[in-house]
Parts: structure tokens; sequence; C-alpha cells
């Protein structure tokens, strides 16, 4: 009996595991026709400096045109390209457009300085990682240290090990490191104690609820944290006035989020990037140049 049982269990594993495996050549299959096909598209968010309002920087963020299912946040399919490992392509595709259209700006005259791009942990730990980001700039010609890559926590977590000799090659050639997320993982720290890092990206769950809670507490002590190893520091998820003006009371350089800008298409925040801080920025309650 007991040895049927086994065979069962066995002969059921089996069939679950070939489940499971077709499942994910299923959605490589459709995430790589779904690059072949362009549905993959970038949006752009401003990074803006509290003190001046001039747009820093830039993050790239990845949506999806699905011809059936509308516009899919990366919510809905960046988990599944990391787990069938498209991600490595979608992810290449990412950086050389970012790089593009960052150069393609630059040559239009726009003014911001860095551009920034979310890296996942299979596209991060992949040999051919650092010679992809190398030939990206060398096809794009932007400038490497005007490059941000933001890696969380997951993607520093797989090996620290190898992460921390592929950091220091990045770093070695001009490329700097955002901590995307910070605060939301335990092990944030060591990485400011052991990786070489430029950038600290405050978690929007802190900012969130900075104006009625003791989370200012939190915030201010991480901000103090990013000064002391001279951080830059960017307050993510700012969503109003009220945020804003607490974030720039304790001092806290950069901020991104919806009360700034939403995210939006190319074509969009060139327009954006023209109007620069005097149309959209300045005329907000709280910035500075306010009558
Ligand atoms: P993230 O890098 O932390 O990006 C910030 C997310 O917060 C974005 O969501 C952005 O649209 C959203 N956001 C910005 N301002 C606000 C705000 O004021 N309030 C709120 N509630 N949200 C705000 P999005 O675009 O859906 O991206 C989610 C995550 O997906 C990103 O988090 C990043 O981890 C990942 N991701 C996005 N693009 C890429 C990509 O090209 N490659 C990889 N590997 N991951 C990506
Ligand atoms: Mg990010
Ligand atoms: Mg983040
Ligand atoms: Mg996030």
């Amino acid at each position: 009996h007991a040895k049927e049982g086994g065979r069962n269990t066995y002969q059921f594993f089996r069939k679950e595991m070939r489940g499971r495996n077709t499942k994910l050549q299923d959605k490589e299959e459709q995430l790589l026709e779904a690059l072949a096909r362009q549905q993959f598209v970038l949006f752009y968010q401003a990074q803006i400096n509290l003190e001046s309002g001039a747009i820093t920087g830039v993050e790239a963020l990845i949506r999806w045109r699905h011809p059936e299912r509308g516009l899919l946040l990366p919510e809905s399919f960046i988990q599944d390209a990391e787990d069938c490992g498209a991600i490595v392509a979608i992810g290449r595709w990412v950086l050389l457009e970012a790089c593009n259209q960052a150069q393609a700006w630059l040559d239009e005259g726009l003014i911001f300085n860095m551009m920034a791009v979310n890296v996942s942990a299979h596209q991060f730990a992949n040999n051919d990682f650092l010679e992809n980001v190398q030939s990206v700039l060398q096809q794009s010609g932007w400038t490497p240290n005007r490059l941000e890559l933001e890696l969380n926590e997951s993607v520093l977590l797989k090996n620290i090990a190898s992460a921390t000799i592929t950091l220091h090659a990045l770093r070695s050639i001009g490329v700097k490191i955002a901590i995307d997320d910070f605060g939301t993982g335990c092990s944030s720290m060591i990485y400011l104690k052991q990786l070489a890092v430029d950038t600290m990206k405050i978690d929007r769950s802190f900012v969130h609820d900075i104006s009625s809670s003791e989370d200012d507490i939190l915030v201010r002590a991480i901000i103090g944290i990013g000064k002391g190893f001279r951080h830059r520091i960017i307050a993510e998820g700012v969503e109003t006035a009220e945020q804003l003006a607490i974030l720039r009371d304790i001092d806290c350089s950069t901020a991104q989020g919806y009360y700034l800008n939403r995210p939006m298409i190319a074509e969009e925040f060139a327009d954006f990037l023209k109007a620069g801080v005097a149309e959209h920025l300045l005329k907000r309650q709280g910035m500075p140049g306010d009558p």
C-alpha cells in the first residue's frame, strides 16, 4: 500500500511539475512575444529637488500594452517574467530604451541629470549583466555616471557576496546605485555597511503615514543615516502637500510622487521637462518660489 501510495504521489508530483513547467514556458513565450511585438512601453516619473524644484532625475517604469487586457502595470507581469527568465531579455530592452530616450532628451536640450532604471534579481544575477550595461551605454551614448540602477532588497539578498562584486564593477565604470524601497526589508542596514551605494529611496509606506504617525521619526532617522553616508536620498510616493511640506521641513533633498507628477509616456514627459519648474511645480503650494 505504502509503495503504491508513494508511486501515486510521485506520479502526481511529476504531473504537477510538468504542469508548472508548461505554465512557465507559456508565460515565457507570451512575454517574449510581447517584447518582439513591441508591446512594452516605458513611462517616466520625475525626481524633484525639494529646494530648487528642479528635475534632478527620471525613473523609467515599465508597462505592457496588452492587446486584450489593456495597459498592465508591472505588478501583474514582472514576477512572472522573473520566474520564467524572460526578465533578462525584457530588462535588456528597458535599459536600452531608457538610455536611448535619455540621450534623445539631452540632444533636444532638455535638462535633467539622472536616468534611473529598475533592475530585478534574476537580471542582476545574470552573468552578462555588466556586459549588457556597458554595451547599452556604448550604443546609446548615455554617460555612465548619469545612469542609476535601482535595486531592492530581494535583488541584493540573493547573494550578497556576488552582489558586492557586481556592484563594485558597476561603480568602477561610473554607474550609480540606488537602494529601492529602503526600510521595507530587515537587512537594509547591512547593505549600507557592506555595499557601495549612492542613493537611498525611502519606501512610500513611510512617506504615506508621515503626518499621522511616528513615521516621521523613522524618516528623519533614515535621512540622518543617508546624510552620514553622503548618500542621495529620495522620498517615494509623495501624494499630498502636507507630506511634501514635512519632507522639506526635515531636510529631505529629493522626492517623487503623484503630487509632483504621475508617471507618463515619453512625449508627455518631454513636455513636462520643457515646461520645467515654473509651469508645473512652483505654482504648487509648498514649493519654493511661491508668492
Ligand atoms: P518602484 O521602483 O518602487 O517604483 C515606484 C512605484 O510607485 C511605481 O509603480 C510608481 O508608479 C508608483 N508611484 C509613484 N508615485 C506614487 C505615489 O505618489 N503614490 C503611489 N501609491 N504610488 C506611486 P509601478 O510603475 O507600478 O511599478 C511598481 C514596481 O515595479 C516598481 O517599484 C519596480 O519595483 C517594478 N518595476 C517597474 N518598472 C520596472 C522595470 O522596468 N524593470 C523591473 N525589473 N522592475 C520594474
Ligand atoms: Mg524604483
Ligand atoms: Mg520603490
Ligand atoms: Mg516598490
